[in-house]
């Protein structure tokens, strides 16, 4: 198909916003031949896209809410998904520790029926539902990598060990890892390369229509230079800004909205040594993750309560992890303290507001809404999952066909993101193999730049003899040649969008090595 910008200037997609949502419509779309532009206010991924659970997964407990649709699309996509990006996604099991105390969520379709058929069992949650539902789990959807569901007897096991004693039996099930910002920055690579423009530190400040076009107006963040881009079609991905955006800069009547439920997660040291995730349930009927994370620490999260506006920075707020902390201490033998806590982040799901009663039953499907403002076309999107990114692309490019009729078949299922284009039980062999070809590299630091780049670890390291070869040392196995990779073809601009979207080396680097990279990014970029 060619390439529709033309002479005026004028291109098929404007795009608002680069989280995952937006920068995977932007892949597919520029993979089919428009011509697009994204605009990121900020770092790429620097709101809820990297502030996830960080799993593709079907999402077990929202089958208590009848929720067939979105966790077969899920759980089929979990693999599709796997097999396209083995280096920033890896199978994960979780252990799920069973005791009679265990409740639901009052609300759930779930639960009110049982109350009506089975009155005796006052919301708790029994066995055979579980298994119930881990059998739908295994069975709904295309599950050909990931291993089945199992039976654990907790004593004596490892499994066990770190829980306390009145845990003796669990089940274990399967879901996948995903490194949230990654995914969203090889997107992004990815729609570049074919031919997309992404840019970051962009604002959308206004968006007009004449003639059934639309003219957007954009503020570069670090000049405060002002431009005006053409478009003949506007995608609204702009998470919790979604409806900021509907009615402050696109001036649309739409009563659609989102709501914000704020997630929280802490990061502490590492609770225990196997590299299994435990699923937990509370006897307030919400679950919690606790998941190996980074190597030597353990990600716990996450909570679910309403958020004010998009403008409210989110934070994990003291009762927010005292409460993550005592719901884990309930299983594990050596409780959890404030001080195992070395970080902590949250995140806002921008979900479809469809007036559910408290935030945890607030649906995590995705919702589509079309609507023409003076003749021009504009497309919203509502909620979503990390994990149905791909398919929420898909469905919105067959939303903008309408608008677009020659748009060639769908294209991203099973294509490999940049980087990911090794076979899924292949990543060991490649960590190898490049401690082979590049002999000073350490174990971590080459299993570190395969998660992280896969086989462009190889471009990135190319001619290096010796660590010296790389430039200056960052600490913690950060090199000047990487930083150089991750300006020119990840978009970073800050030592913050390095340590904490790129990789995750805040966790490692102090304050001064920090601020060090930072400064010297500033003089690179000047
Ligand atoms: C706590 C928590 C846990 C989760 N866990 C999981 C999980 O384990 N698995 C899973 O599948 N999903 C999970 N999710 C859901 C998933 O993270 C979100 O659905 C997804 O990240 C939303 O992506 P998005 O692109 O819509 O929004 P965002 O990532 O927020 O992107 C929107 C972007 O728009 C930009 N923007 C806004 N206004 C403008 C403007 N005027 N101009 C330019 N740019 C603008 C913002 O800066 C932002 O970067 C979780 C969500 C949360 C909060």
């Amino acid at each position: 198909m060619e390439r529709r910008s033309d002479a005026n200037d004028i291109v098929d997609l404007l795009i608002i916003g680069g989280g995952i949502n937006g920068c995977g419509i932007a892949r597919d779309a520029a993979g089919r031949g428009m011509s697009v532009l994204l605009a990121e206010m900020n770092d790429l991924a620097s709101a809820t896209s990297s502030s996830s659970t960080k799993l593709f997964h079907g999402g077990l407990r929202y089958l208590e809410y009848f929720e067939f649709r979105l966790v077969r699309e899920a759980l089929i996509e979990r693999e599709v998904l796997l097999s396209a990006m083995p280096h920033i996604s890896w199978p994960m099991r979780f252990v799920l520790p069973y005791h009679e105390d265990m409740r639901f969520e009052g609300a759930t379709p779930t639960s009110k029926l049982l109350n009506t058929f089975m009155p005796w069992m006052k919301g708790r949650r029994p066995a055979w539902l579980i298994r119930l539902g881990l059998f739908l789990y295994d069975n709904l959807g295309g599950r050909k990598i990931l291993p089945g569901t199992a039976t654990l007897k907790l004593s004596g096991s490892v499994e066990g060990d770190p829980l306390q004693d009145r845990f003796a039996k669990a089940y274990e099930y399967s879901d996948c890892w995903i490194e949230d910002s990654r995914l969203v920055v090889l997107n992004a690579r990815d729609a570049v390369n074919r031919g997309a423009d992404i840019r970051t530190r962009t604002r959308v400040t206004a968006a007009t229509q004449t003639d059934g076009i639309w003219s957007i107006e954009m503020v570069d963040e670090a000049s405060g230079e002002t431009s005006t881009v053409q478009a003949r079609m506007v995608v609204n991905a702009g998470g919790p800004w979604v409806g900021n955006i509907l009615r402050q800069t696109i001036h649309s009547n739409t009563r659609e909205d989102v709501r914000l439920v704020r997630g929280s997660h802490i990061v502490t040291r590492k609770l225990y040594e196997h590299d299994k995730c435990y699923f937990l349930q509370g006897t307030d009927g919400r679950i919690i993750f606790t998941i190996p994370y980074e190597r030597d620490f353990t990600l716990i999260g996450t909570t679910d309560s309403d958020h004010p506006d998009p403008a409210t920075h989110p934070v994990c707020t003291d009762e927010e992890k005292q409460y993550l902390i005592d719901f884990a201490s309930q299983y594990l033998k050596t409780p959890v303290t404030q001080d195992d806590i070395i970080w902590s982040y949250s995140g806002v799901r921008p979900l479809y507001d469809d007036g559910a009663s408290s935030a945890t039953a607030a649906t995590r499907d995705y919702t589509l809404k079309v609507e023409k403002i003076s003749g021009a076309p504009l497309l919203n999107i509502f909620g979503g999952k990390i994990t149905t990114y791909r398919r929420l692309a898909e469905s919105a490019l067959e939303a903008i066909g309408e608008f677009f009729p020659d748009l060639p078949d769908p294209w991203t299922a099973g294509v490999a993101l940049p980087g990911g284009d090794f076979a899924v039980g292949d990543f060991d062999k490649l960590v190898a193999k490049l401690k082979t070809d590049f002999p000073f590299l350490s174990d971590r630091w080459a299993w570190r730049l395969v998660r992280a780049y896969g086989t462009d670890a190889w471009n990135i390291l190319a001619g290096a003899a010796s660590a010296e070869d790389l430039g200056q040392d960052f600490g913690a196995t950060l090199s000047e040649r990487e930083v150089d990779w991750l300006i020119k073809t990840e978009f970073a601009k800050s030592a913050e969008d390095v340590v904490w979207r790129r990789n995750k080396l805040g966790l490692r680097l102090d304050a001064s090595q920090i601020q060090h990279l930072n400064q010297w990014m500033m003089d690179y970029v000047a």
